[in-house]
């Protein structure tokens, strides 16, 4: 189907509403598979996926959006991330058991962290905390908090494809377009939507489906794919922020220090000579 692992904005042409549309499929797979995650963490990894695309769409400039949550639950770290152009990685860790359905019970006490880091610019974090079963909730939370605006996000994973419907009101330009019986009628008919609409339709049928009686611009699709932007240059830089004392200690006892990518195995090897560069110090024999 040509509308998956595409990404499509649309705007409701007499309210002040936008609102977006992701579907996943080879890009989740591609995500998933380098881990034998448990079905109850592919299926968190595929709705952080697909609300970390969503909320790309909120980016005014080059760079990277992140979700990040910690917990002491048994999934102990989740992260997605989604760049200006749409390439996506993420990953989970867990230990033991993971319970299905409900984020506070995987995740136990935690907080979801949203990162803007720009290309230039200051890197901006909001921070709320984890407290609702559904991901897609607590994210609501977090653009009431940060941004005052009211959002409505659906997140879909069945475990093979990841998708969502992400809609908001947009402040006013004047009184007559402030609407708030529209965002109600609209977030309900959006409610009704289903994984296997959202999958199978294309995204001009999913809005008919939904909002047949609204006016609405839908813009072309993106493509959306895995992409990992580690380097050895971002290694490094990861390296020297540990410090030299301690990188020298490790290289005494191991000879080489080996760094896995956790998003994609990529695998960065540094012998002295390498360490050596990266600080600057002279490698004499
Ligand atoms: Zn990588």
């Amino acid at each position: 189907m040509k509308h998956l692992d595409t990404f499509q904005r649309f705007l409701f042409d007499n309210h002040q509403i936008r609102g977006e549309i992701v579907r996943l499929d080879k890009t989740y797979v591609d995500i998933k598979q380098r881990q034998d995650y448990p079905a109850p963490i592919e299926a968190l990894l595929g709705e952080a996926l697909a609300a970390s695309v969503l909320m790309s769409g909120t980016l005014k400039f080059e760079g990277v959006l992140s979700i990040q949550a910690r917990g002491d639950g048994p999934v102990n770290l989740l992260v997605a991330e989604c760049t200006h152009d749409k390439k996506v990685r993420a990953i989970a860790q867990w230990e033991g058991d993971v319970p299905a359905d409900n984020l506070t019970k995987q995740l136990g006490a935690a907080q979801l962290a949203i990162t803007i880091d720009p290309k230039q610019g200051k890197r901006y974090q909001g921070i709320v905390p984890l407290e609702e079963e559904k991901l897609a909730v607590c994210l609501t939370h977090y653009f009431e908090q940060s941004e005052q605006l009211s959002t409505y996000i659906l997140l879909f994973c069945d475990g093979s494809s990841a998708s969502g419907i992400f809609l908001q009101q947009l402040p006013a330009r004047d009184k007559e377009l402030n609407d708030d019986d529209a965002w109600n009628r609209i977030t309900q008919f959006a409610s009704t939507l289903t994984q296997e609409e959202i999958y199978k339709l294309a995204g001009e049928e999913v809005l008919n489906r939904l909002f047949h009686e609204e006016d609405i611009t839908l813009y072309p699709e993106e493509p959306v794919a895995f992409e990992c932007n580690c380097s050895k240059e971002r290694t490094g830089n990861a390296l020297t922020s540990l410090g030299q004392d301690e990188i020298y200690e490790i290289l005494a006892e191991e000879n080489i220090i080996d760094i896995n990518c956790q998003f994609c195995n990529e695998q960065y090897s540094y012998q002295k000579a390498d360490i050596d560069a990266l600080f600057g110090n002279k490698t004499l024999h």
